[in-house]
């Protein structure tokens, strides 16, 4: 097929790259659950498969789905975005040299401090976001791999992923990059240089608020990408049968769901910045943004679901705004079709920066003037 026929991604998500199975000519997989199976007369493997750990049908699919949405050579599926983002750092050697994010997902960041640095990693937490103190940080031939998250939780800094390709490849060094808020319908890391593309399949490509995974993308099958496999073989942190059925029929909907989320975040960026009760509005689609100059060059039809905002008052005003609402739910996590509110502050560890005002808000896939009227009437509770 030449390039120009080839479908567009939606296209290949919303039928799952045209699967159908052959026997029975189900347009949707069945659920897959047995862990074994049987040799043939030859005493052969069936199909070139015989334990289910990593050689399920049920992971192939969504695998091969992710990797056609990413333009990546691979992905393997975990069965955590936890799980899926720490792999890489677990096959790093003593003595290799981590550069991470000061802003980024809490828990990776803790995974790199309570056990990376133990197990001789050496880790610097740079300013996320920051070109010349990624620079910095960098120790040639030391250093072996570049974190980075963008959008990044829970004040949306955006990191140019091209620029520090480059940063990292000068120094001998891989990118890899946690795209969860992005998602493959605005930014695809691997053409801007990445190596490795991270997914908490939990959020966005799930969608649904009712699967716990997580997902890599590699650029190129190379000795580190077999270390990764190797290790998730031997340590094995996979979805169930359940789990990758359900994130296969989820990512179906995936652009149609993220467009629309997209779309109301901006509705709804524009409608409470200037706000009387509103002292900031931090989404990478407004201009007022410091990384908007940088989403506009590498996010494309759009510039994702998540925002935050900052109320005019403390902790008890934050809090009292999301209980008000009546449409967005106050709860932690994203990337569903329902809207979800979270006081940041009260479930991060003490110690943490997040402002106390600060509202985190998923937008869902509900009508936008109804999440408007929403925050409105919240907010005029302070
Ligand atoms: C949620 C999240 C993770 C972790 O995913 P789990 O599926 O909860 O383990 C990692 N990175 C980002 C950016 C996330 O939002």
């Amino acid at each position: 097929m030449s390039e120009e026929a080839k479908p567009k991604p939606a296209t290949l998500a919303a039928q799952a790259l045209g699967w159908t199975d052959p026997r029975t000519g189900a347009i949707i997989p069945p659920v897959e659950f047995a862990t074994t199976m049987k040799r043939d007369e030859r005493y052969e493997k069936t199909g070139g498969r015989q334990y289910i750990r990593d050689e399920g049908h049920a992971f192939a699919q969504p695998e091969a789905l992710i990797a056609e949405l990413e333009g990546g050579a691979q992905a393997l599926l975990f069965s955590a975005g936890i799980g899926a983002c720490t792999a890489p750092f677990h096959a790093l050697d003593p003595g290799d040299h981590i550069v991470a994010p000061d802003v980024m997902y809490y828990a990776v960041a803790a995974w790199l401090r309570e056990f990376g640095v133990h197990w001789g990693l050496g880790v610097d937490f740079v300013a996320a976001g920051d070109l010349d103190a990624i620079a910095a940080a960098m120790r040639p031939g030391k250093t072996k791999l570049v974190w980075i998250e963008t959008p990044a939780n829970p004040d949306w800094t955006v990191t140019d992923i091209a620029a520090v390709a480059e940063i990292a490849h000068a120094a001998g060094a891989r990118l890899g990059v946690d795209s969860t808020a992005a998602t493959p319908v605005h930014t695809r890391p691997l053409e801007l240089g990445a190596d490795i593309v991270a997914h908490a399949a939990t959020k966005y490509l799930n969608g649904h608020s009712d699967v716990l995974a997580g997902a890599l993308v590699c650029a190129r099958k190379d000795a580190f990408w077999d270390r990764i496999h190797r290790h998730r073989h031997l340590t094995g942190g996979l979805p169930g049968a359940m789990e990758s059925w359900l994130l296969l029929r989820g990512m179906r909907t995936l652009f149609l769901r993220v467009r629309q989320q997209s779309a109301s975040a901006l509705a709804i960026a524009r409608r409470f910045e200037g706000h009387p009760k509103v002292a900031r509005v931090l989404y990478p689609g407004l201009e007022s943004h410091p990384g908007h100059a940088v989403a506009c060059r590498q996010m494309a039809d759009g510039f994702g679901g998540m925002l935050s905002i900052l109320v005019r008052g403390g902790a008890a005003e934050a809090r009292r705004v999301a209980l008000a609402c009546r449409v967005f739910i106050p709860a932690t996590s994203f990337g569903g079709v329902e809207s979800l509110i979270e006081h940041r502050h009260s479930i991060e560890p003490p110690g943490s920066r997040v402002p106390e005002s600060l509202l985190r808000i998923s937008v869902g896939i509900e009508d936008t003037a109804d999440l408007i009227a929403d925050l409105d009437q919240a907010l005029a509770t302070i």
